[in-house]
């Protein structure tokens, strides 16, 4: 009877082994995770219809025989859709997989089978159907079930109707033992009913349940989100607290050296630039480092910035270092320092993995005797062998996520600088704070003016023979191009022979054109040399499989052609057309669509051709792929949420985010009585870590 939250899931009466061991594979390994285990939709039988009278963009419910099942292969890819066909005494619609729930899931059907289908009807072509609905077998299915039943995620030999049976018994016989977790005032405070009701009123929909409900909208969906994004802003807000416990660089607004590099400019910093160079300055001269990051589409100019910041650091007696990810960026940098911050009496040098012994000696003993300001450089910069003397500001160009790892290892020098991170990557505002939640974020949300925008086109395949032409005829006006292919990782080797096998038919097609050609295999040093020669023209069009380098500066290319287009997210193409349109000339970007797959991924094609405005394409993208795949799901680091979704929940995310750091601010070493059931919960979930920043 009584099961506690960490019985395994198997001791649930009606588990067993069997079934416990499917359950597993979709990550429920105790009760506690099986009561977690929420519906991602509700089926209203309420609202069940017949087929004729069905409406686009409605989500129903209704009983049908199916007719058929189908694959079909999808053009030249190994990618298949499923089609099922149903039909009930008014009509016939077709259900489309464009990728199968899971191994076997169409073994479970047969023509003539009696089936309900719950989804939402979608127009494509002129026709009314679904993508992905949930087919259940009507026979097993009626049980008496009426009113808003939930749907969840099933795998194979485990129907979202048994799984129904075992959450409700877990229910029933946990009983009174799920605590309540989060403090009394913030339950007030926010209207959040308690945490045991909620769950069972998600998995147990009252009768009257109204269409909220159903969109995941209710109170009690509310409080489980709110939950959820509270955890992961209170860790944030106790890794930031941690923080500003470090004691900073001492610095004041020595401001001589930047006005200098201000006047020198051909140009005047936009708004943007003077404010996230205000903040900054407020930051290096506060008694804790600054944790900032610059935020910036592609061509914004961050690197004024960070050079200005770096002359405060050097006016005020410390050195500064600007690490790039790759050698190409850390010598663009190193070109521009020696443009800018020279004339100024500023000492600085280059260090990358490349550097010959020799100089590297020689540099190594100018950091560490104080005899150089500013050291341009690759992860060369932190390496153990490199001292500083009295280094005061590190700055991180072009990263995706901060640098935790690189401020680890100047810490461990014993050396605790002011921090600046540069990233071009525009982040949707509640990503960021999920991601960046314990940095401060400056936003350069404004171009330079006289940028002549960039030629957007988005064409099928067929076009291919016109937009090389066109490609020619920039070359013949002395202009430079990227031909870019898509690395998709599993097929790593389909592509890469796709792009030779390219690269070769593009030198015959124009013997006269040098071509040259970047993929991801190759070494380090070879990539660059490429790039070197495409920098200086010697080569005049970049075939390549890899995603050009970000922040890669050739101003005479004005031409980037993305071939499979619809296979990148939106973000990645928007940081491929950020390579072009960085001269005088006119600029063009040509993205070339395989067979489209949906209206869906040619409706995402169209937003490229609509805006260039990296934040609204990056809202686009997160809201269509989710957060793991606009991160790089390896690399994003994010806490899975069971029901958080970060683009439809933000407001309560930023609800959460205030009252996380509302509850530090009044308790800030959770002693409180209060706050004992959270502090408790956070020493078993994040263990030590966290509570570091307790104290
Ligand atoms: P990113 O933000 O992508 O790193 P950069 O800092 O490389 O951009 O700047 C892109 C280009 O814009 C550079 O050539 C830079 O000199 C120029 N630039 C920067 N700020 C301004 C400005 N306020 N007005 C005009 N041009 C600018
Ligand atoms: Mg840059």
């Amino acid at each position: 009877m009584n099961l506690r939250l960490d019985t395994p899931v198997q001791y649930v009466k009606g588990v067993g082994p069997r079934m416990g061991a499917l359950l597993e594979r979709k990550g429920v390994y105790r009760v506690g995770d099986l009561i977690e285990y929420y519906p991602r939709a509700y089926e209203d039988r309420r609202a069940a219809r017949n087929i004729a009278s069905l409406l686009p963009g409605e989500i129903v419910s209704l009983k049908a025989q199916i007719v058929s099942i189908y694959s079909i292969p999808m053009g030249n890819s190994y990618r298949k859709i499923y089609d099922v066909a149903v039909k009930d005494a008014t009509g016939q619609i077709h259900c489309k997989y464009f990728r199968i729930p899971y191994k076997g899931y169409f073994d479970n059907f047969r023509p003539g089978q009696e089936v309900r289908v719950v989804g939402k009807v979608t127009l494509y072509r002129g026709q009314r159907e679904f993508h992905h609905p949930d087919i259940f077998d009507a026979a097993k299915d009626e049980a008496g079930q009426e009113g808003l039943l939930p749907i969840y995620e099933e795998t194979e030999g485990l129907s979202s109707r048994k799984i129904m049976k075992f959450v409700e018994k877990a229910l029933a016989d946990s009983g009174d033992t799920i605590p309540e977790l989060l403090p009394s005032w913030v339950l007030e405070k926010y209207k959040l009913p308690l945490r045991k009701e909620s769950l069972h009123k998600i998995h147990k929909p009252p009768q009257l349940a109204d269409h909220s409900f159903s969109q995941l909208k209710s109170p009690y969906h509310r409080r489980i989100i709110f939950e959820e994004f509270f955890w992961l802003e209170l860790f944030l807000a106790l890794k930031k607290a941690g923080l500003q416990r470090e004691e900073a660089p001492p610095m004041k607004r020595e401001l001589a050296l930047a006005e200098k590099l201000i006047k020198s400019l051909p140009f005047q910093l936009t708004g943007a630039q003077k404010r996230a160079f205000e903040e900054i300055l407020t930051d290096l001269c506060a008694a804790h480092p600054m944790h900032r990051l610059i935020q910036g589409d592609v061509g914004s100019g961050k690197t004024i910035v960070a050079m200005l910041a770096a002359t405060v650091a050097v006016a005020n007696g410390y050195q500064a270092a600007v690490m790039a990810p790759t050698e190409i960026l850390a010598e663009q940098h190193f070109q521009n320092a020696t443009r800018l911050l020279e004339p100024l009496g500023l000492r600085v040098a280059l260090l990358t993995g490349s550097t010959g012994a020799k100089d590297r000696a020689a540099i190594q003993n100018a950091l560490k005797a104080g005899q150089l300001d500013v050291i341009f450089g690759t992860h060369a910069l932190i390496q153990s062998d490199v001292e500083y003397q009295n280094l005061g500001l590190a700055i991180i160009d072009e990263q995706h996520r901060f640098g935790v790892h690189q401020r680890n290892e100047l810490k461990r020098k014993g050396v605790f600088p002011h921090f600046l991170v540069m990233t071009a990557t525009p982040i949707p505002r509640t990503l960021a704070m999920t991601v960046y939640g314990d940095l401060d974020i400056s936003l350069i949300n404004e171009m330079p003016a006289g940028r002549t925008p960039i030629v957007t086109r988005v064409v099928y395949e067929n076009k291919r023979v016109q937009v090389l032409s066109f490609m020619r005829q920039q070359i013949e006006q002395g202009r430079q191009a990227y031909v870019v292919y898509p690395l998709v990782e599993e097929s790593e080797k389909v592509d890469l022979k796709d792009a030779v096998s390219e690269y070769e038919h593009l030198k015959e097609m124009f013997p006269k054109i040098k071509f040259d050609l970047l993929h991801g295999r190759m070494k380090a040093e070879e990539k660059d040399q490429i790039m070197k020669r495409f920098r200086e023209g010697a080569t005049q069009v970049l075939v390549s499989t890899t995603v050009i380098e970000v922040g890669v500066d050739v101003p005479n290319a004005n031409m980037m052609i993305v071939e499979h287009s619809e296979r990148f997210g939106l973000s990645q193409l928007h940081q491929l057309r950020g390579r072009v349109g960085r001269g005088t000339q006119k600029s063009y970007c040509v993205f070339i669509m395989g067979r489209a797959l949906s209206e869906e991924s040619k409706a995402r094609m169209e937003i490229m051709a609509e805006t260039t405005d990296g934040f609204r394409i990056a809202e686009a993208d997160l809201e269509m792929r989710g957060p793991g795949e606009f991160l790089g799901a390896r690399q994003s680091g994010l806490p899975g949420f069971k029901m958080a979704h970060l683009v439809r929940d933000a407001e309560i995310l930023q609800e959460a985010r205030t009252a996380a750091f509302e509850l530090l601010r009044r308790d800030p070493k959770l002693v409180h009585e209060d706050h004992t059931q959270l502090r408790a919960e956070l020493t078993r979930s994040q263990g030590a870590v966290s509570l570091a920043g307790v104290g």
